[in-house]
């Protein structure tokens, strides 16, 4: 089988033959359909997140079922499949609940979606039912990211809800916060290029910052708070930039909370004085559990798909350093996949 191997920070991807993988006997093998690329790809590859070489990465990724191992018995050949980040014990407590991430023993997927096939054990799988797509399945991951950051801010029937940040978690969290009954969801980005985006995943409005982060404390937040009716209830903090989370902090209403999901990798200063004024509950975000998952697919084969409006290119493997590298000079992309078969 064809992998893209990652080899080092801004080194090109090392596209090699393999073997393809033998499923053990509580494993399915998948043959790869699509799978998105992450920011956390895009800073694996700059090697900002420090991850180690020789490895192949992709963790959004779905593809179908083509064989099982001996003692697998509910996943038919043919199903169309997709997974969490990681693979785990399956035998702790945090995976009794499908909270992968945190089992004590979890691990990268021996092989990611940068690849033709990889091997997962069934427990770890999720049917996608029709009229899903291997394209929706690789959108499942980071809808699940945002689904959490949801959950754990509590959204309810008319919270006005400010998202900062209009990359794909950003775009996920006002889809969920939406969903869930907010009565006004603004989205705000320093480039405009993803008005459109946002508007379509069901943000109620979209502000430009654009003079930069410093904006958001003056004239960006009272178009803020005109487009929400006052200052934000909740904070999706999705920018992950030095400066975001005080932020939020300065835009949000006296006991409100801010979820921070942006991934920064630079130290943040807090004048801690502020959230300390208003008595902000502040929390932080990443992963999803089983119910995440689970959430997610019905969502999406119940017919709610703007999702696939993140889709804006799909590659082959060998095209994967140089949309990455455009990643990195800002292409104007929103959500790439890979076809590794293209
Ligand atoms: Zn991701
Ligand atoms: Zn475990």
């Amino acid at each position: 089988m064809k992998v893209a191997v990652y080899t080092g920070p801004r080194e090109p991807f090392r596209i090699e033959e393999r073997p393809t993988p033998t499923p053990g006997p509580d494993e399915v093998l998948v043959r790869i359909g699509r799978c998105g690329i992450c920011a956390t790809d895009v800073s694996t590859w700059t090697g900002d997140a420090g991850m180690e070489t020789n490895k192949v990465y992709g963790h959004e990724f779905a593809g179908e079922v083509v064989a099982r191992g001996d003692r697998v018995r509910g996943m038919p050949i043919g199903a169309l499949v997709t997974a969490q980040c990681v693979t785990a014990c399956g035998r702790c407590e945090e995976c009794a609940r499908g909270h992968l991430c945190f089992c004590p023993e979890w691990k990268q997927h021996p092989t990611g979606g940068f690849g033709q096939y990889m091997t997962l054990p069934e427990r770890e799988a999720y049917v996608l039912p029709p009229p899903l797509t291997l394209e929706d399945g690789a959108l499942v991951e980071p809808l699940a990211v945002g689904l959490r950051g949801v959950k754990l801010a509590d959204v309810g029937a008319g919270d006005r809800v400010l998202v900062l940040g209009a990359g794909p978690i950003g775009l996920c969290a006002a889809y969920w916060a939406k969903r869930r009954g907010a009565a006004q969801v603004v989205v705000v980005a320093p480039s405009d290029r993803r008005r459109s985006f946002a508007l379509a995943m069901g943000a109620d409005a979209f502000v430009l910052n654009a003079s930069g982060p410093s904006d958001v404390a003056n004239a960006t937040e009272a178009r803020i708070r005109d487009a929400l009716g006052g200052p934000p209830d909740l904070v999706f903090e999705c920018a992950g930039f030095p400066g975001a989370v005080m932020q939020a902090m300065n835009a949000i209403r006296a006991k409100g909370t801010i979820v921070c999901m942006g991934y920064g990798l630079h130290p943040e200063t807090i004048q801690t004085g502020v959230p300390l004024f208003k008595e902000l509950c502040v929390r932080f975000s990443m992963t999803y559990d089983r119910s995440d998952y689970q959430e997610v697919i019905a969502t999406l084969a119940a017919g709610h798909l703007e999702p696939r409006c993140m889709i804006t290119k799909t590659i082959p493997l060998e095209a994967l350093t140089a949309t990455i590298e455009g990643l990195v000079a800002r292409a104007p992309e929103c959500k790439v996949m890979v076809d590794p078969w293209a």
